[in-house]
């Protein structure tokens, strides 16, 4: 299997070597040359880890094939999938939650951080992890990094603009981490990383290893988590489900395009995107404009123009009709996230976090067919959102628990390139 360019530039690389490149040279995305179909691969059994890990093997070794990463990939595979993913049932009888948040930083990045990080370490690497964040992917690369030896991490986030419990996931790294306040928004870290990059100086000497959600390393194993929920919910229901996904950068949402490309058993995708609607006005009028990012409840889908858009695209071929025959786009604006969260437990017996609590809004305009709302977070991350809508304090799982204790340390800076190429280039 090799990897192409979503723009079309003629380098067609292996796993690895698009995994280790981050961007492909014409300043395109990587994407599979194609998609394997499915065959009669079986869902995870009982859900263990163990089981998962196994399914995941199997399910992306077509992949692979060939890389110098395939003998390795049943490993990687277990040091990735090494918490459960599970999905339940809610009380109206067509909706389930698929709980991706009971990684180290509980959230669904810890996914796809892990996966790329024990492949990284399989393949030597030390150097510099460069990665920007509007809040959950730092922390996730953070400690999945912090586990292979030589790496170190430097994290880039907007300042005052993740919440306390998210900041402290990115500053509390000690030696392995290093974190940046950027004064200025998402966009502007993400374009501070893509400078960093594109500089073949700096590359090479840091050694830069690209982990934003545009590297195929990151992307390629939450394929795994919508075709075993998929082919799960098909067995216990008997009828393919829809996938509702909170999207920002739309890389959790690209590999549920991907699972469906692959024949797993989806109905449809709706995404619920916050009042950033880039995505939802192209559903609507076939015209991508960027716009600015707007601040929102949803933090960390605070994404003006998401970067995974052109791997969507690529995928239909620049073509609205069948992406819209596939998939819808909606936008959810602060007040309906609001209710959603408040209204969670009378109405569906459970606390979303604001990311999730799109998604449960989005679902509850939908029809009576049967759907899977994907949770990317665990509430307790953003209390400060959540408690005073439900009344009642949110328990803070154990992994989020023992970060809160530690020492914060972060630099403040200014979203000027120069200046950051001159530290990328001393320190
Ligand atoms: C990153 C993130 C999202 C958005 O995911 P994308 O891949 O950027 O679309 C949604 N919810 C949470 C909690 C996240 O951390």
């Amino acid at each position: 299997m090799k990897y192409l360019s979503t723009r079309g530039g003629t380098s067609r690389l292996s796993f690895s070597e698009a995994l280790s490149s981050g961007l492909a040279p014409d300043g395109g995305l990587f994407v599979p040359e194609r998609f394997p179909t499915i065959g009669g691969i079986a869902p995870p059994g009982d859900g263990s880890t163990a089981r998962l890990a196994a399914f995941a093997a199997e399910l992306l070794e077509p992949f692979l094939v060939e890389d110098p990463l395939w003998p390795a990939l049943p490993e990687l595979c277990r040091r990735a999938f090494s918490f459960p993913i599970p999905t339940r049932a809610l009380p109206d009888g067509t909706t389930s939650v698929l709980d991706l948040f009971h990684g180290p930083t509980a959230a669904f990045k810890d996914v796809g951080a892990r996966f790329l990080a024990a492949c990284c370490d399989r393949l030597g690497g030390g150097g510099t992890v460069l990665v920007a964040t509007s809040g959950d992917t730092g922390g996730a690369v953070a400690a999945a990094f912090s586990e292979v030896p030589g790496a170190e991490t430097w994290i880039l986030f907007p300042r005052g603009r993740v919440s306390a419990r998210q900041r402290k996931q990115l500053t509390t790294w000690g030696r392995s981490a290093r974190a940046f306040a950027v004064e200025g928004d998402f966009d502007a870290c993400q374009a501070l990383v893509k400078r960093a990059f594109a500089d073949e100086e700096v590359r090479r000497a840091r050694r830069l290893i690209s982990a934003n959600s545009i590297n195929i390393g990151r992307l390629l194993p939450q394929l795994v988590y919508y075709a075993a929920a998929s082919l799960q919910h098909l067995r216990r229901r008997g009828v393919p489900p829809g996938f509702v996904i909170p999207s920002g950068n739309l890389g959790n949402a690209v590999a549920a395009f991907w699972a469906l490309r692959m024949g797993f058993p989806i109905r449809r995708i709706a995404l619920a995107f916050n009042a950033n609607r880039a995505v939802p006005d192209f559903f609507a009028t076939g015209e991508f404009r960027r716009a600015p990012t707007l601040e929102t409840l949803a933090s960390a889908m605070d994404v003006g123009a998401p970067s995974n858009f052109e791997r969507l695209t690529h995928l239909y071929g620049g073509d609205l009709a069948p992406l819209r025959r596939d998939a819808e786009a909606h936008s959810v604006d602060d007040a309906a996230i609001g209710d959603a969260i408040e209204q969670g437990l009378s109405r569906w017996g459970s606390v979303w976090c604001p990311h999730t609590a799109a998604a449960v809004r989005v679902r509850e305009r939908l029809g009576a067919a049967d759907w899977i709302v994907v949770a990317t977070a665990h509430p307790a991350k953003f209390e400060t959102i959540v408690e005073p809508r439900i009344g009642r304090s949110v328990e803070v799982p154990p992994t989020l628990a023992a970060v809160l204790g530690r020492e914060e340390r972060f630099e403040t800076i200014a979203p000027d390139w120069e200046a950051f190429r001159a530290m990328l280039l001393s320190a």
